[in-house]
């Protein structure tokens, strides 16, 4: 699998705004944020795309999302409410080759997925 950007924000070659980590995956804010609060949780096993992950390691899917739960709980909006998006290939926007999960909030986000 390539080297990409997230795997140099976790080797600390570049720089990132990290807001949690623990032994299996890491999160910091989008440098481009689409919402108020914009998040990227990315594991620390690799997969480029989701469709690379077996379902024998769909754990390291679903501690993504659950870190960003508890990352919504611990920062105060998650009766307000978030949501949770992950890119995959062309037609789903992904633009980094490491598989990571969007959280955004802080706003009404309104509606998704209207082909432009
Ligand atoms: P994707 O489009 O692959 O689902 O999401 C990749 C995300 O990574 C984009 O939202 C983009 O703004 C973010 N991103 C790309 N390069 C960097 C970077 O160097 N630092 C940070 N913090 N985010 C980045």
């Amino acid at each position: 699998m390539q080297d990409t950007i997230f795997h140099r924000i976790q080797r600390g070659e570049i720089p990132a705004q990290l807001v949690y980590e623990d032994a299996h995956l890491f999160a910091f804010r989008d440098i481009a944020p689409q919402a108020p609060v914009h998040v990227l949780f990315v594991p620390k096993r690799d997969y480029a795309t989701l469709n690379d992950v077996p379902e024998e390691d769909a754990v390291v899917v679903g501690r993504l999302a659950t870190a960003a739960a508890r990352y919504a709980k611990a920062q105060g909006f998650a009766e307000d409410g978030y949501r949770i998006v992950m890119n995959c290939n062309g037609d789903g926007g992904q633009t980094v080759f490491q598989i990571h999960l969007h959280l955004l909030a802080g706003a009404p986000l309104g509606r998704f997925g209207t082909p432009g």
